[in-house]
């Protein structure tokens, strides 16, 4: 497509939208590579750090190594998840009731199916395949009990940012394998392992800013308008300020580019193919909490602190000492009771001291959507980042709006200074998943095959075979 000439002298080198993660680590690398240039970052909210959230703790798991790198480079080492010795209970609705046995049993073989497949659906072969399965109906066919389906329910629209009825099989199986799988997403969303490091959200964003001082971040500028000219982008935002920069890096998910106007329009290429009409269904937010107590009210009656229940969504973990984070998933409309809904979940399982903590704070966004191909190549001067809308190894987790950011910064520097840029930065390391390294046996996956379903039909099917051999018998040697 040939773009047209602009008439402006662009006063920035490079803008970067959005202040998450991805965003941030873009302009780290960039002011490292050569601090002359002018950068400048807009974002929508009134804070930094996007999915981040407030005041909260991340896990970081030693798969994600451009993470760790990351955390070394703006010094901050992350120490070990604090660890119960496995003595206190988790206090998870799915162990609750006389089903709990069952329905876990169900859930862990076909957890154990899907992970198993992962491997074929990698990334690279995101293809969207006619008449396949919804992940709700893929759902309600495996699995039996309403407990473990709505754990596997709340799984995908996590994972994908939409509700499981919008996400062919297809695509949640590439998404979530381009995320580590299956057991990593439930690890990071559910159990939050000892075995991980721990990070406070808040060390990470003050670190990150004490080493670039010299980049101008405008909060609450939400931009609205991407000009794409041939020499140059112009970006305008909500109260009509143009920006224009050599280079842009977008640094939003895809759900949050497809609210901007683009001039010209995406060419197709660019445009991931997407499974349904993302953006046009009302939105799921993420509302993520963090309450301080006086002491550790759980442990006294025996649990860790880890909790889950599954309808509303709301799952937590211990973080510091008697403080309990974690998020609810909710629709725009409950976002006023929050609050109340968490505190009755959890003075129903810890009791009434539950209901006063010392102290609240808690941090609203829009869930990103990852269920379309991650994106690669940029678009002339445009150049797409975060880490649900690129292709990483690591989508939708940490690692992966670094690697996200640092590749994008890349090749805005490509564009702007490329004397700077060395064949090591070029390098595009894309260490293998872990997923990739599973040698699957023919008696493994045929054994995750059963299912309740099929072991009761199978059983029913033999006992009928052998009931009507024997009548035939009997009655052959009757006569
Ligand atoms: C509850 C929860 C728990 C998680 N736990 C972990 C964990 O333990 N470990 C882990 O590795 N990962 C975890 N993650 C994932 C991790 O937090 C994210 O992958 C990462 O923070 C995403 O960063 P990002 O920069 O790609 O996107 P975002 O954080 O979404 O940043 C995008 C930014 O762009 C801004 N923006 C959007 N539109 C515009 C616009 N038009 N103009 C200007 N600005 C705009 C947004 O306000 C936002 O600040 C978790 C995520 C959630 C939701």
């Amino acid at each position: 497509m040939d773009l047209p000439f602009g008439t402006q002298t662009p006063e920035l080198d490079v803008l970067i939208v959005g202040a998450g993660l991805s965003g941030l680590a873009s302009a780290l690398k960039i002011l490292s590579k050569e601090s002359t240039l002018k950068v400048r970052i807009i974002e929508a909210g009134d804070r930094l750090g996007g999915q981040l959230g407030q005041n909260g703790t991340r896990l970081v798991d030693g798969e994600q190594k451009d993470m760790l790198d990351f955390l070394t480079l703006i010094q901050l080492s992350p120490r070990r998840r604090r660890s119960d010795n496995g003595r206190l209970l988790r206090c998870w609705d799915l162990d609750r009731g006389l089903t709990a046995l069952p329905a876990k049993f169900e859930l862990g073989r076909y957890i154990e199916m899907l992970d198993l497949r992962m491997p074929k659906f990698r990334s690279k072969r995101f293809n969207l395949r006619e008449r396949v399965s919804n992940m709700e109906q893929h759902i309600c066919h495996h699995l039996f009990f309403s407990k473990s389906r709505n754990f596997m329910l709340n799984l995908v629209e996590l994972v994908c940012g939409v509700p499981a009825n919008e996400v062919d099989y297809d695509v949640f199986m590439s998404v979530c394998s381009s995320c580590g799988g299956l057991k990593t997403m439930i690890d990071f969303y559910f159990t939050y392992p000892s075995s991980f490091y721990e990070v406070s959200t808040q060390h990470l964003i003050e670190n990150i800013l004490e080493q670039m001082q010299f980049i101008t971040i405008t909060l609450n500028c939400r931009a609205v308008k991407v000009e794409h000219f041939k020499n140059y982008v112009q970006v305008t935002d909500e109260l009509a300020q143009k920006h224009t920069a050599q280079a842009v890096i977008l640094a939003i998910p895809w759900n949050k580019v497809q609210k901007l106007e683009f001039e010209p329009r995406i060419p197709k290429t660019f445009v991931p193919p997407s499974a349904t009409k993302a953006g046009q269904k009302p939105c799921r937010l993420i509302t993520q909490f963090h309450l301080r107590y006086g002491k550790s009210v759980w442990a006294e009656l025996g649990y860790s602190g880890n909790f889950l229940s599954s309808r509303p969504l709301v799952s937590g973990h211990e973080c510091r000492m008697s403080t309990l984070c974690g998020y609810m998933l909710h629709s725009p409309e409950e976002q006023d009771d929050v609050l109340e809904d968490v505190l009755d979940l959890l003075s129903a399982q810890f009791g009434e001291e539950m209901r006063q903590p010392l102290e609240w704070q808690s941090s609203t966004d829009e869930l990103n959507t990852a269920m379309h191909k991650p994106q690669t190549k940029p678009w002339h001067r445009i150049i797409w980042s975060s880490s649900s809308a690129v292709g990483t190894s690591y989508r939708s987790l940490m690692g992966g709006a670094v690697q996200s950011g640092v590749r994008a910064a890349v090749n805005a520097l490509f564009v702007v200074r490329p004397q700077v840029v060395s064949w090591k930065d070029m390098l595009d390391e894309r260490p293998k998943s872990p997923n990739e390294e599973v040698r699957t046996g023919r008696l493994r996956g045929l054994l995750s095959r059963l299912n309740l379903y099929n072991v009761t039909f199978y059983s029913f099917f033999v006992l009928g075979l052998i009931w009507l051999l024997n009548l035939g018998y009997a009655r052959a040697s009757a006569s």
